[in-house]
């Protein structure tokens, strides 16, 4: 069985001494990874997963240029990095351009730690760069364990962009939204948005995943975990135990992501 895991977080092993920490604090949650490189291939070594996404938050501007040299660094066969760009930046467009000719497959946004609205229009310039360079764009969706209930990507205000980009191809994280699943039934599912399982399972009663999986196209379904937030192996684990068609679980786990990073 071969696993791709859409879904991880690293840092630069000088950084992720002092992240981890830091977001363990700020989330009151258990890292299970140091945050390294190292530290997530061993994870994915006794997990059996032979890639993973790993995904960057640029908090500042200024924040684009380090992501994205790192990220080059870090790029292999087991490690698919996706870069960051800020809402702030004057110019979203050039920088998407800059992340396509770095040769990589897209950013990851995530709008609570990025202070911006999902369907605001000023995001509308990035939504469109990353169409016209063919760069997948993973966001956080849904509300945010760290951070107050504010409404600022709700599945509403997701099919609000994909109905206006339907050439977007966004990933959701969070099977949709985090702990907004009610919405997620009533704005999402059945569309063709990509969907992640990541911090779901064992939080969403299995019942709930599993009719949710089985309800959404299963060319947009993925599996991934949020390591270190997660573990991955316990996740996979779990993932495998849902009563779903075998099909569906080879299609999560790897034939979708594999068609959608270009692996
Ligand atoms: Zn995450």
């Amino acid at each position: 069985m071969r696993v791709i895991d859409v879904h991880t977080h690293a840092f630069p092993d000088a950084v992720a001494e002092k992240a981890i920490p830091f977001l363990e604090n700020e989330a009151d949650v258990k890292a299970y990874t140091d945050g390294t490189i190292g530290s997530l291939l061993a994870s994915m070594d006794r997990a059996g997963i032979e890639t993973s996404v790993v995904c960057s938050i640029a908090t500042k501007v200024s924040q684009f240029g380090p992501i994205l040299e790192w990220s080059k660094t870090i790029a292999s066969p087991s490690i698919v990095p996706l870069a960051s760009i800020h809402p702030e930046d004057p110019d979203m467009s050039a920088r998407a351009a800059e992340v396509k000719a770095a040769g990589l497959k897209g950013v990851k946004l995530h709008p609570y730690y990025q202070n911006f609205i999902f369907n605001d229009p000023r995001m509308f310039p990035l939504y469109r760069a990353l169409i016209e360079h063919d760069l997948i764009l993973l966001c956080h969706t849904g509300f945010d364990i760290a951070y107050p209930r504010d409404r600022i990507v709700d599945p509403e205000k997701i099919a609000a962009v994909m109905e206006r980009f339907p050439h977007l191809r966004l990933i959701t994280s969070h099977t949709g939204a985090w702990e907004d699943w009610d919405e997620v039934r009533k704005h999402l599912l059945g569309k063709e948005v990509f969907m992640e399982t990541s911090y779901t399972l064992g939080i969403l009663p299995d019942n709930d995943v599993v009719s949710i999986l089985q309800t959404h196209p299963s060319d947009y379904l993925l599996f991934g975990t949020d390591c270190p937030w997660d573990d991955q192996k316990r996740a996979l684990d779990h993932f495998l135990s849902l009563p779903i068609e075998d099909e569906i679980k080879e299609k999560m786990l790897f034939t979708n992501a594999k068609r959608l990073l270009g692996l």
